[in-house]
C-alpha cells in the first residue's frame, strides 16, 4: 500500500460573514449573525386574540428549542392581545423574544397600540405588503419609526408570494430593454433581493442601526432559494433569516427544507432558520422546531439533544425489538432535555447507539459513548452494552429496554452531573 500525498480534507461549514443583530427581551439578548450560533425560530398557529392559548403554544415552542417565536398581529384585537401574551409568558418565567408578523396594517397597529409595539422584540415587515404607490414609503416609514422609538429589531421579510409588484414590473420593463434579456425567473430573483436590500437601506437612512436589521427572501423552490440567498449574501452583510417558505407537509416538507437549508448553511449563509412545515393532522406544532434543530445538529453547527445512532435493520434482524428500543431511547432523551439542560451541562453532546445485530452492532456501539448491540435473528439472546468504547455488560431477557434506559440514565448522571468524575 502506498501513502497518498494529501490527507482527505475535513469538511466543515464555511464561516458566516454577516454583521450581528440583537433581539432583546428584558435581560434576554438573542444575538443573530456574526459569530453567534445559528438560531432556531418558529411561528405559532393559534389565533393571537386567544392570549392564553397563544402564550401556551409559544412556551411549548420555546421549550422545544425555539429561540424566537413569531406571532401573527393582523387586527386591532390581536395587537391588543400581544401585551397580555407577553405578560403570561413573563409570569411563567418564559423570556423567549416575541416577533410580530405584520402585513398591510402594521403601520397602524404599531402606532395605535404602543403596548403591543413595546411587548414585541422584533417586527417582521413585508415590503410587498406595506402599501402601494405613495403610501408605501410613508407606511413603511411609520413601522421603522416605531422600531427606532422602542429600540426594536426588524426583519425585512420578502416573500415571492407577496412580492412588491410595482418593483417587479419596473424591473421587467428594464429587462425588456436589454440586448439579451434575462430569464423571467432571474428578474424575479432580482426583485426579491432588491426589495430586501433597498428596504433595509431606507430603514438605515431613517436612523435604524444596521444591527437592528435582519433580512429574508423566502421562496418555495429549493434551487430558487439557493440561488437567491447566494446572491443576497454577496450583496449585503445584514444578518440573514433563512427558510423555505410553504415547504409542505411531513416527509416532503422536511426533506425540501433540510436540503435547501443544509446547502446554504454549509456555505456559511444563514444566521437564523425556520422550517415552515404544514402540521399533519394531530402533529405537534413543535415538529418544526425539532426539524430545524436536527438540521443544525446534523451539520455539526449546534448540539441540542443527545444523538441516537440506529441501524436501518435488514434481513438479519426480523424482529422489531431494536426499532422499538431506538425510538424509546430517542423519545426518552428528548423528553428529559428541558430538565437535563440545566441539570447536566454538556449532555446534548452524548452519543447513543442502538444496533440490530453483530455485523455493525459492536463496532458502531464502540464509536458511541454508550451503545447496545441487540441480537439478530439466530444470534444468542444477549445484548452486549458498550460504554466509552469498552464492553461493560450483557443484558438478557424481557427487560432489556428498561435496563438499558437505566444504564443510559446513570451514565449521564455520572458523566454530566454535579458529582461527575473529573
Ligand atoms: S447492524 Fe445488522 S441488522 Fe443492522 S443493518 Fe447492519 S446487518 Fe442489518
Amino acid at each position: 500500500m502506498s501513502f497518498v500525498e494529501q490527507p482527505v480534507a475535513i469538511a466543515a461549514p464555511a464561516a458566516r460573514r454577516s454583521r450581528q443583530a440583537r433581539v432583546v427581551w428584558g435581560d434576554r439578548v438573542v444575538t443573530v449573525g456574526g459569530d453567534a450560533p445559528v438560531r432556531v425560530q418558529s411561528m405559532t398557529n393559534t389565533d393571537t386574540v386567544d392570549a392564553v392559548g397563544t402564550a401556551i403554544q409559544v412556551k411549548e415552542l420555546a421549550r422545544a428549542g425555539s429561540e424566537m417565536v413569531r406571532i401573527t398581529v393582523n387586527t386591532p384585537e390581536a395587537a391588543a392581545a400581544v401585551p397580555y401574551i407577553r405578560e403570561q409568558l413573563d409570569r411563567m418565567g418564559e423570556t423567549v423574544p416575541l416577533v410580530g408578523d405584520f402585513h398591510y396594517n402594521g403601520h397602524r397597529l404599531l402606532t395605535d397600540f404602543p403596548d403591543c409595539a413595546k411587548a414585541l422584540s422584533k417586527y417582521r415587515i413585508n415590503p410587498g405588503n406595506v402599501g402601494k404607490g405613495d403610501k408605501r414609503d410613508r407606511q413603511f416609514g411609520q413601522m421603522i419609526e416605531a422600531a427606532i422609538k422602542y429600540d426594536k429589531a426588524i426583519r425585512i421579510g420578502v416573500n415571492w408570494g407577496s412580492l412588491d409588484q410595482e418593483l417587479l414590473a419596473s424591473l421587467m420593463d428594464t429587462n425588456s430593454l436589454r440586448a439579451q434579456p434575462w430569464e423571467a425567473k432571474q428578474v424575479m430573483y432580482e426583485a426579491l433581493i432588491t426589495s430586501a436590500v433597498e428596504s433595509a437601506k431606507r430603514a438605515e437612512d431613517m436612523g435604524l442601526n444596521g444591527d437592528q436589521i435582519i433580512l429574508s427572501c423566502k421562496v418555495s423552490g429549493v434551487q430558487d432559494l439557493i440561488a437567491v440567498y447566494r446572491a443576497l449574501a454577496q450583496r449585503c452583510n445584514y444578518a440573514l433569516h433563512l427558510g423555505l417558505t410553504e415547504a409542505g407537509m411531513g416527509t416532503k416538507g422536511t426533506v425540501a427544507s433540510s436540503t435547501a437549508l443544509a446547502i446554504l448553511l454549509q456555505e456559511g449563509i444563514g444566521d437564523t432558520i425556520r422550517v415552515s412545515l404544514t402540521p399533519q393532522p394531530g402533529e405537534a406544532r413543535t415538529q418544526e422546531v425539532v426539524v430545524a434543530s436536527e438540521i443544525l445538529q446534523s451539520l455539526g453547527l449546534r448540539m441540542f439533544v443527545p444523538s441516537v445512532t440506529a441501524c436501518p435493520g435488514c434481513g438479519r434482524t426480523t424482529s422489531t425489538t431494536f426499532q422499538v428500543l431506538a425510538k424509546q431511547i430517542d423519545d426518552f432523551l428528548r423528553l428529559q432535555m428541558p430538565v437535563w439542560r440545566g441539570q447536566y451541562p454538556g449532555v446534548e453532546k452524548l452519543k447513543v447507539a442502538v444496533m440490530g445485530c453483530i455485523v455493525n452492532g459492536p463496532g458502531e456501539s464502540k464509536h458511541a459513548d454508550i451503545g447496545i448491540s441487540l441480537p439478530g435473528t439466530g444470534e444468542a439472546p444477549a445484548a452486549p452494552v458498550f460504554i466509552d468504547g469498552e464492553k461493560a455488560m450483557t443484558l438478557r431477557g424481557e427487560g432489556i429496554a428498561q435496563e438499558f434506559q437505566q444504564v443510559v440514565e446513570s451514565y449521564i448522571a455520572n458523566r454530566f452531573g454535579e458529582g461527575r468524575a473529573a
